[in-house]
């Protein structure tokens, strides 16, 4: 049960309404979204509870959500959420296509790459400063240059930025460069990382965790959301399994499993699902039409010297060729690319 408080409500309100739930056993959580206070009761309520606080002072409404998840679930919000990233909207219908270098090298190597996907019509540039590699000996990113150059290229392209941040220290800062904080994969359940990039109220773009099932990606979710932000976008890349004719295997199901359950906006990372250049095409318009609200592609200007995953980035012209590829995917579907009515295309 999510019990919404009103908006002039005080703290004796709300201690009230904390006051019955405890002295029925159930413990609650106080948190806010969208600058309203609220109350989410753990386990579920008896119907006469729900009623009585639903009568209490200060009570502007409750909404009883089945099962662990609240905020994400489409019992309590319906309608799907549009997370606006700058002038971005994901989830508003319109298809969104974040691209750019898995990680950044230098300015001039992620200065071409993004001119390139700017000038072919990406709505949002990523590259990761912060790198979680497998081995220690690979290359671990720039870490801050990295992302005073994303900024850089932003200012340049007018294009908002995605990038990871590794470690809960980290959150605000790189808040203050980028325009969307991602959650990779190996930190799906890293919660007190979730609970610090929920606390900033900046968008996050959380990863499915590579083991992870759709209701341990929805829990962790749950964290971001519950912790006080409402901009929480998930991205399918790939779980694994026996198969190692692909580095992961997209989990394309996820995707109408996920909205039905929720109404976050999901994206497709197909670079990593696949580690394959050849595979991003088709699974990036295998994305489009299974109904995902974007994806997040690795395009680099020469793959073969690349620092970070290499193998599956695609080249720029390559890029070009997918947005026209999507465009006429989405278009079959009465969909379209979402466009950003400020992008400068000019060379950074
Ligand atoms: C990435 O997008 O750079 C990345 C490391 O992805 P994942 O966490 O999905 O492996
Ligand atoms: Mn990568």
């Amino acid at each position: 049960m999510i019990v919404i408080m009103d908006e002039q409500a005080d703290e004796q309100a709300r201690e009230a309404v904390l006051a019955v739930l405890s002295a029925a056993g159930t413990g609650a959580f106080a948190t806010r979204q969208r600058d309203r206070a609220m109350l989410i009761a753990e386990g579920e309520p008896a119907t006469s509870l729900a009623e009585t606080i639903a009568a209490m002072p200060g009570v502007a409404g409750i909404t009883v959500v089945p099962g662990t998840h609240r905020l994400t679930s489409r019992a309590y919000q319906p309608a799907d959420s549009v997370v606006q990233v700058s002038d971005v909207a994901v989830g508003g219908g319109d298809f969104v296509v974040a691209a750019g270098p898995c990680a950044v090298e230098s300015r001039e190597q992620l200065s071409r790459v993004a001119s390139a996907v700017a000038a072919s019509g990406a709505t949002m540039l990523r590259g990761g400063a912060f790198k979680p590699r497998t081995s220690p000996y690979s290359f671990q990113g720039l870490g801050f240059d990295g992302l005073e150059m994303l900024a850089e290229q932003r200012s340049h392209t007018a294009i908002p930025t995605v990038t990871e941040v590794l470690e809960p220290a980290h959150v605000q800062r790189v808040a203050e460069f980028a325009d969307v904080l991602q959650i990779g994969t190996r930190n799906m359940q890293n919660f007190p990382l979730l609970r610090e990039a929920g606390r900033s109220g900046h968008p996050v773009l959380l990863k499915r965790g590579f083991a992870a099932t759709v209701e341990e990606w929805l829990s962790s979710a749950e964290y971001i959301m519950c912790h006080g932000s409402d901009r929480v976008i998930l991205c399918e890349r790939g779980i694994r399994s026996y198969e190692p004719a692909t580095r992961f295997t997209l989990d394309l199901s996820a995707i109408p499993v996920v909205k039905r359950l929720s109404h976050l906006p999901v994206i497709v990372d197909p670079s990593h699902a696949a580690g394959r250049a050849y595979l991003v095409r088709p699974l990036s318009l295998a994305a489009a039409a299974v109904g995902a609200d974007g994806i997040i592609v690795d395009v680099h200007a020469d793959p073969q010297s690349a620092l970070c995953d290499g193998g599956q980035a695609i080249v720029c012209d390559d890029f070009a060729e997918l947005m026209e590829a999507l465009e006429r995917v989405l278009g079959a579907l009465g969909r379209s690319l979402a466009k950003l009515p400020s992008a400068v295309r000019r060379p950074g």
